[in-house]
């Protein structure tokens, strides 16, 4: 057991406290007291926060140094790329070589986002070879279930039922996306979810075209899957809405609404009515890529829906640094508190992956910490800080 002198400690689901200790082992022992029986260890000037919690992520995408394409001709056209360079590597690659590049850029994320302070990842895992994750940060795998043709749904089903079968813990279960996966195979896999008692991340109201698609079968997205020869007019009614995706999500055991760019607000009424199953990821920074409309944050937590934070992958994103999210949302929502910012990259994450001692610090929870180096400088709130500019996430504590 250890105890930890810093200038701040943030509970998160408790006011900072000032010149304060913590004591853990592999759980934290006392926050604000030094049970340790032994001298504290001075961090100085820093802040101890809970470890990060990027919920939304696809590390097997890690390689890339810039995000992928030109963002100017839509999310579609970004598709069509990542589609492209999947096949590129396929056939430049023998499958063991491409296996090990995949492992290569998920161990390349990990990396990244430990030194980022984030302990938790909610990592969406395209084939079932996910190498073993390290200590830190953990991997929440979710296993992509990908294919629109209704011919292939007993196929795509057994994947998600093989590899639930084939894990223990810390899995769920991700159909990408409604131009992806059918309604029927996704009420399936929502039963699945409940049965297994493991959540759901579905990309859901991400771009206008996908809604164009819904509503009527029609747009980029159709013009894409044509070509792709993956178009099939029976994966889901003409005229079927967000709502509809939402219902069937919330019979899931909980879900992961991935970007929610363009929630209405009868959907954003049904996901708070539904909180206890229901949780939005919203990708700040892939987002801006992306250009989308503002997005509905400011409603999403007004109306008091868990929000968590994800960076989504390099392929539209410069870094996996869950912290720069952060900032990020603060800078462009000036009007939402800093503390509501902290508590979407930490606390909602665990929320929102069902994960109950981990996002806060607290008697019991489990001792992941991240130290932030902080400014000589005061201010009136603490959070001004922690989130000020020349504040640097200098590593993550988590004692196994
Ligand atoms: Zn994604």
């Amino acid at each position: 057991m250890q105890a930890y002198r810093a200038r701040y400690l943030f509970p998160v689901t408790s006011p900072p406290l000032r010149d304060a200790v913590l004591t853990c082992d592999h759980l934290i022992r006392a926050v604000g007291q030094n049970v340790s029986g032994k001298p504290a260890v001075d961090l100085g000037n820093v802040a101890i926060v809970p470890a990060l919690i990027n919920a939304h992520a696809h590390l097997e995408l890690s390689e890339f140094a810039a995000p992928l394409g030109d963002p100017a001709r839509g999310f579609p056209a970004w598709i069509r790329e990542v589609v492209a360079w999947r096949r590129v590597q396929a056939q430049s690659h023998s499958p063991e070589e491409l296996a090990n590049r995949r492992r290569a850029a998920i161990h390349r994320g990990e990396l990244e986002s430990a030194a980022a302070g984030v302990h938790v990842v909610g990592d969406i895992a395209s084939s079932v070879d996910a190498p073993q994750p390290l200590h830190v940060p953990k991997r929440y795998l979710f296993r992509e279930i990908l294919g629109l043709r209704t011919a292939r749904e007993e196929e795509l089903f057994q994947h998600a039922q093989n590899f639930l079968k084939s894990r223990q813990g810390g899995v769920g279960i991700s159909p990408h996306a409604p131009y992806t996966v059918g309604i029927d195979l996704l009420a399936r896999l929502a039963k699945l979810s409940a049965q297994r008692h493991v959540p759901l991340a579905m990309h859901l109201a991400e771009s206008a075209e996908e809604l164009e698609l819904l509503r009527s079968h029609s747009g980029a997205f159709y013009a894409l899957l044509t070509e792709l020869e993956a178009w099939d007019p029976a994966a889901f009614p003409r005229g079927i809405n967000v709502l509809e995706y939402l219902k069937i999500l919330a019979q899931g055991h909980r879900a992961l609404v991935i970007h929610g760019n363009y929630l209405t607000s009868s959907e954003i009424d049904f996901i708070a009515a539904a909180a206890e199953k229901l949780s939005v990821v919203y990708c700040p920074r892939t987002h801006a890529y992306f250009r989308h409309s503002r997005y509905p944050l400011v409603e999403l937590l007004a109306k008091e829906v868990n929000v968590a934070l994800g960076t989504d992958s390099r392929a539209s994103n410069p870094d996996l640094n869950l912290w720069n999210e952060m900032r990020y949302v603060a800078d462009a929502f000036p009007e939402i508190s800093l503390d509501a910012i902290l508590r979407m990259g930490t606390v909602n994450g665990a929320d929102a992956l069902g994960l109950s001692r981990c996002g806060d610090l607290r008697e019991n929870a489990y001792a992941g910490l991240a130290i932030v180096d902080l400014p000589d400088d005061d201010a009136t709130d603490p959070h001004e800080l922690l989130f000020d500019a020349r504040s640097q996430v200098r590593s993550v504590l988590a004692p196994k």
